[in-house]
């Protein structure tokens, strides 16, 4: 079991050390909860690190001292499960900066409190930029926001990482109001069709132009005119699960037992019934394609997992 709302980071010499990241809404911090946080990692031997997603990590860190932490801090943890609404980035807008269209900070701290940890299909990130700059990287967001002298554009489908993939611009020039109703539909309608899969991989499964049909047509108040998204079946007729980020081209099988050579997206497309055993091990980083493309026994090392526990739990349900 992992410490409550810590990562494991490293194992060096049989040694874990983890690390835990408060979080930390639009990255704006006050300078006594800045103070707290060094006070925590001086106490603690942790070293604090600035992430990609806005926050504070403290890394570093033992097991058992865990629970202290996070009573010394008085925060909560930044991630709920492996799949839901990661972060909100937020650049500075119109509030801070010179260039600013638009305020993104209102717009970006009214998503944090809406969708933040909310569950998903896959993991989720969200930016808001004031201006066309896209400070906050709307284009490798899986929904970005991005002001212009007109309104809000909305992006959909991007991601940074392994897999690199650019937004689709999905509706242009929106107030405050429509950018927070349209996000809603978004989320909701990804909720509903997708499977285990980023924005971007569910779009490229079902079509763009399906999936920007479907939105506006909610979000005008009107009846799409496209089918429903056709999901592959299998043989046996049972649902597929894509494989995520199309990494293996499925050399395990339907009655195939699972090896320690079994590829991750493998096992839970051909057995869905193992994910919620792959995320009672702590591998709940389901949608992400670099790690769905390992073997199991890489991802049991990077995991820090016995091999043989892992795959005979697997082999129990399928
Ligand atoms: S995106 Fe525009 S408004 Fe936001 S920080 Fe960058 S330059 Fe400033």
């Amino acid at each position: 079991m992992l410490p409550k709302g810590a990562n494991l980071q490293k194992i060096r010499d049989g040694k874990k050390t983890y690390a835990i990241t408060p979080h930390l809404p639009g990255g704006f911090i006050k300078p006594d909860l800045m103070r707290k946080y060094a006070d925590v990692a001086e106490k603690y031997h942790g070293v604090l690190k600035l992430t990609s997603a806005q926050r504070i990590m403290i890394t570093g860190l033992k097991a058992e001292e865990i629970e202290n932490i996070w009573q010394d801090l008085g925060m909560q943890p930044a991630m709920g499960f492996a799949n839901c609404v990661r972060s909100v980035k937020i650049c500075p807008g119109s509030v801070f900066c010179k260039r600013g269209k638009r305020d993104s900070i209102k717009l970006g701290m009214e998503l944090d409190k809406l969708y933040h940890k909310k569950e998903m299909p896959s993991r989720i990130k969200l930016g808001v930029a004031g201006c066309p700059n896209s400070c906050a990287e709307v284009h490798v967001k899986d929904v970005g926001l991005m002001a212009t002298d007109e309104g809000w554009d909305v992006y959909v489908g991007g991601t940074a990482g392994s897999h690199p993939r650019l937004a689709d611009k999905l509706v242009t020039s929106l107030s405050e109001e429509d950018a927070l109703r349209i996000v809603g539909i978004i989320l909701r309608y990804y909720e509903k069709n997708a499977d285990i899969e980023r924005i971007g991989q569910f779009i490229d499964r079902i079509g763009f132009k399906k999936f920007q049909a479907d939105v506006l047509a909610e979000f005008y108040g009107e009846v799409s005119q496209t089918s429903q998204p056709e999901i592959p079946q299998t043989a046996m007729g049972e649902k597929l699960i894509p494989v995520p980020g199309g990494l293996t081209e499925g050399t395990l099988v339907i009655g195939d037992k699972i090896t320690a050579d079994s590829v991750v997206s493998d096992v839970i497309r051909v057995y869905p019934q193992t994910v919620p055993v792959l995320r009672s091990f702590g591998m709940g980083c389901l949608g992400c394609p670099s790690s769905t493309g390992e073997p199991l026994s890489q991802a049991a090392q990077i995991h820090g997992l016995n091999i043989n526990e892992l795959v005979d739990s697997l082999n129990q349900v399928i």
